[in-house]
């Protein structure tokens, strides 16, 4: 089963790697190995948490393939963890932005990064430098609150050059606006006064 699952992640001469250790791998290859043990267990959902961390841009681009074509060949789900925006816009079908150990917006990939309505999303996205080098790297000021200390209100507030009146005290609930579904006080797809009757996406009908 081990030889079969070696070659499912397309590890070369399995009958042999199987009997080598880890320090006898490359970096690639012992992420191929990690998947397979994943999918030892015939899961219908595999969780990837940083599957490409560590990894030199052409392993990395090996390891996200795979990762593709497994996902169609045994039609599993797959949930992909990770800060690398640019493996998220080539794989995802659908985004979930995390700010303090909550999601901040949701939506379809396209959405998400051409629509984008969440200032923590937007300086995400900004902060990717460009291939032409043109231009400063922009950053999000300040630092990620302590998932023991949050903000209260927003929890981004602190570094929020949108911040307002109600961001400081009060949570912004996570809404569907149509593009996306964002949890802000002032989106950036929406002025206050043109805001659109929004639908409760996070469990709470008030
Ligand atoms: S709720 Fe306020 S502080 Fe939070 S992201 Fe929106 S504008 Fe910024």
């Amino acid at each position: 089963e081990a030889e079969r699952l070696f070659e499912l992640v397309a590890i070369p001469q399995p009958a042999r790697r199987v009997r080598q250790y880890p320090h006898e791998f490359s970096g690639g290859m012992r992420q191929r190995a990690m998947i397979a043990m994943a999918l030892a267990n015939k899961p219908d959902l595999l969780i990837a948490d940083e599957p490409t961390t560590a990894l030199d841009v052409t392993v990395q681009a090996q390891i996200l393939d795979l990762l593709g074509e497994l996902r169609e060949e045994l039609g599993i789900g797959m949930v992909l963890i990770t800060h690398d925006l640019g493996v998220v816009a080539g794989i995802a079908d659908e985004i979930a932005v995390m700010y303090g150990g909550s999601v901040v917006e949701r939506g379809a990939t396209e959405p998400v990064f051409y629509e984008t309505a969440h200032p923590y999303t937007a300086g995400l996205i900004g902060a990717v430098p460009t291939l032409d080098g043109t231009g400063a790297l922009r950053q999000i000021e300040g630092t990620p609150p302590s998932i023991f200390s949050r903000p209260p209100g927003c929890a981004f507030h602190p570094r929020c050059g949108r911040a307002g009146a109600p961001c400081p005290v009060d949570t912004p609930r996570l809404l569907d606006r149509g593009g996306t579904a964002c949890a802000c006080h002032f989106p950036l797809t929406e002025t206050a006064e043109a805001a659109r009757p929004a639908r409760v996406l996070d469990g709470d009908p008030a």
